[in-house]
């Protein structure tokens, strides 16, 4: 089989947040060709509702925001990534500004701030509750004007391709045509975001099945703190099954909203003093022993009880998606649900957004920087993604690898069609994502950790076996993906033999100092 080849300076691979701020910021110095699984806009980044925290208010300082934001991390947050962060953020959110991104306003013509869970002071920017979909509208309007930013859809890259140490660029799948095309570039940059996918039930969209982290790890590049998986306590409850639920934002809790039973009983009143408002963890831990204690599918979350026109003017986006499924929230409680939300580990990179391997580079979700710990806070991520794919993109030009591209690279890329193997995808993805939610799910136990090690054991085997010998299809491609994060996930989970922010295992209840480290993975020569 011939492969297409493509010369790039500059690979992206993925279009949120990260990526699309990268090849703005690289742009001038170089080709840039973005590679993206589905459309431009099928990112988590554009389902961000709440914001993007910075301080801009001058009742708050960039120390405040970095005590918050340790204090969330439980003792793992790496503070000099976090000062950074901080300090670097706003003076970022001026440049997505200048781009075109149009936050909201109050009425002295400032950016409006939001206070949300766990921060001390109002600095979540935001447009209104669609702010990452403003974030990708803007950025995604910018990048028009710049003829060197070329952006490929429906193309899944799936292998990177490097030799002795250094990055070359990567493989691809055309997924419209089936077609495989290698992309060899001077620098690479992965920006794949979460993985959400691996659980049951997640508020990530479908793109997000790790297949960044997979690459790095295959490839050889540290893996940090999978075991820390935010779950987020209050998605909306569908009785069919959906790719990923949809979130009922923070702000909802903030403003009011009460937990109930099925028979409309309030129970965070008994769980934490600060009942609705305790950070995330908490809640979705109530909420998911309440779903275990009575069997149920669902909780409530139950607004209805507030002025229906202001309920629906600060939450247009969450009225309109329940008035689909013929929910009005304004007469009625919402069914929710948790669901696995935010991956705080990742690709272990340096303050500039460096990993193992020369000539690639991460930032965003796929990667680990330690600023969130143990636990994040609500809108940091976004935050987080801004300032270190910016860090990565100026130090892009040092990083790149010279000369020519080592000639074995340009050989076919051989696959043979053998089985059915497309059912055989579907229905170990099903039985992946089932076990993971079981087993390595919101409250853990050593003993189903290791039930569950034990099966993504014989999967990675069968899985291993499918990849290298059936036909290329992106069935197969994610599913490969999801088993090295499940197997990530779960062996992180194993090793901290503690209870430590997100990570919660019931048969090591307490924080120990002894696991107040990081935990790495990294792929020997043959296995893990
Ligand atoms: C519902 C929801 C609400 C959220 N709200 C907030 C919030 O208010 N504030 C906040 O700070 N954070 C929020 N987050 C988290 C935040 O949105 C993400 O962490 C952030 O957007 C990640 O940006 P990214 O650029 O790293 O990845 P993404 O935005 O996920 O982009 C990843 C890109 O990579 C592409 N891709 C993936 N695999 C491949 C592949 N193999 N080949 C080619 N392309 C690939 C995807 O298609 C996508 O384009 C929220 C998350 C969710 C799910």
């Amino acid at each position: 089989m011939e492969i297409k080849r493509i010369e790039t300076d500059f690979l992206l691979i993925g279009s949120g947040l990260a990526a699309l701020n990268f090849a703005l910021r690289v742009c001038d110095k170089g080709r840039v060709l973005i590679l993206t699984k589905k459309e431009r806009t099928d990112a988590t980044t554009n389902y961000a509702q709440g914001g993007i925290a910075a301080v801009f208010d001058k009742e708050d300082s960039p120390f405040r925001h970095k005590e918050d934001t340790v204090g969330a991390g439980a003792g793992l947050s790496n503070e000099e990534a976090v000062d950074i962060m901080v300090k670097e953020g706003p003076y970022l959110v001026k440049d997505l500004i200048d781009w075109g991104v149009q936050f909201t306003k109050g009425e002295d013509s400032k950016l409006e701030l939001w206070k949300e869970g766990g921060h001390s002071r109002r600095r979540i920017v935001h447009a209104g509750d669609f702010t990452g979909r403003e974030i990708e509208k803007g950025l995604i309007s910018a990048i028009k004007s710049h003829s060197n930013i070329r952006i490929f859809e429906h193309h899944l890259a799936y292998e990177l391709i490097v030799v002795d140490g250094s990055c070359y660029g990567a493989f691809a799948l055309d997924v419209s045509t089936g077609e495989v095309i290698q992309v060899n570039s001077k620098l690479t940059f992965l920006a794949t975001g979460g993985a959400g996918q691996v659980y049951q039930h997640t508020s990530n969209p479908s793109v997000a099945t790790g297949d960044g982290v997979a690459m790095g790890y295959n490839v050889g590049c540290r893996i940090a703190d999978m075991e820390f998986i935010q779950f987020h306590p209050t998605t909306l409850y569908i009785p069919e099954p959906q790719d990923k639920q949809f979130l009922i934002s923070e702000a909802v809790r903030g403003e009011g909203a009460r937990l109930l039973d099925q028979d409309g009983n309030r129970f965070m009143e008994s769980v934490d003093s600060r009942k609705e408002l305790a950070p995330r963890d908490i809640v979705a831990r109530a909420c998911d022993a309440v779903l275990k204690e009575r069997g149920d599918n669902f909780v409530y979350l139950d607004i209805s009880f507030k002025d229906g026109m202001e309920v629906k003017n600060k939450f247009p986006n969450i009225y309109r998606e329940c008035k689909k499924h013929s929910i009005d929230i304004t007469k009625e409680p919402i069914p929710v649900v948790p669901a696995a939300h935010y991956m705080c580990g990742g690709i272990y990179i340096d303050l500039d957004g460096r990993t193992d391997i020369k000539g690639l580079l991460a930032a965003g979700e796929v990667a680990f920087t330690g600023v969130h710990g143990a636990n994040r806070l609500a809108s940091n991520s976004l935050l987080e993604t801004l300032v270190f794919s910016t860090r990565a993109a100026n130090v892009a030009l040092d990083w790149m690898v010279e000369g020519p591209i080592p000639k074995h690279l340009l050989l076919t890329h051989e696959r043979r069609s053998t089985i059915e193997e497309s059912i055989l995808a579907v229905h170990t993805r099903k039985e992946i994502k089932q076990t993971m939610w079981d087993y390595v799910g919101i409250v853990r136990r050593d003993y189903l950790l290791n039930r569950a090690l034990r099966r993504f054991e014989l999967y990675r085997e069968e899985i291993e076996d499918l990849y290298k010998n059936s036909h290329l299809s992106q069935d197969i491609i994610e599913l490969r993906s999801l088993i090295i994060v499940a197997y990530l996930i779960t062996q992180s989970a194993l090793k901290r033999k503690e209870s430590r922010g997100l990570h919660y295992n019931k048969d090591h209840s307490q924080m120990e100092d002894k696991f107040k480290k990081h935990t790495i993975i990294k792929r020997r020569n043959n296995g893990i």
